[in-house]
């Protein structure tokens, strides 16, 4: 039984996210969607905004589930009995932290490891950061990120479209 989280921000969700999601889904046997409750940085959308919008993604695919965690991932991997993380790679930027991410993961869990799935081409370009600053000014981001949530983004800077 192969257990697995994603963790992420998710602030907000994208296609490029969701892309990750159904490709791991069909990986491992359980996938949990972790969102990072990081009360350090300045988040958009509350972890509960955010773990809903992720349920109403995914509730069509039987085999993932969503929650919020904060502290050590591993620590929380302990707590749910999962072994593997996934992680997405976009361009080479993302490559070092993940390594030593990864890395420092399984020195501390000899029994965790990450799994990497290289980006969608289609979606490399694509982070939360991009959606946010395009959203902030009004821009187009019908392409970024699925459209049932497109409404409440633009909220958030009290657009209305
Ligand atoms: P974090 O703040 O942990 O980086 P994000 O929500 O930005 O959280 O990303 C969560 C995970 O999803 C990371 O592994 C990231 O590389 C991956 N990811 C984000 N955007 C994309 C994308 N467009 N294609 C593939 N993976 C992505």
């Amino acid at each position: 039984m192969k257990k697995a989280i994603y963790p992420g921000s998710f602030d907000p969700v994208t296609f490029g996210h969701q892309d990750m999601i159904i490709r791991s889904a069909a990986i491992v046997d359980e996938l949990i969607v972790g969102v990072l409750n990081n009360s350090a940085k300045n988040s958009l959308f509350s972890v509960d905004e955010r773990v809903s919008m992720l349920k109403e993604l995914t509730k069509d695919i039987p085999n993932v589930t969503v929650d919020s965690f904060d502290g050590l991932l591993v620590d929380y991997m302990r707590e749910r009995g999962a072994t593997l993380i996934v992680r997405g790679l976009r361009a080479v930027t993302d490559f070092e932290y993940e390594l030593q991410i990864a890395q420092t993961n399984h020195v501390e869990n000899p029994a965790v490891e990450t799994i990497f799935l290289t980006t969608n081409l289609q979606y490399s370009y694509l982070s939360s950061s991009v959606v946010r600053e395009f959203a902030a000014y009004g821009g187009d981001i019908s392409k970024f990120v699925p459209p049932q949530f497109i409404d409440r983004i633009y909220a958030k800077y009290n657009i209305k479209k």
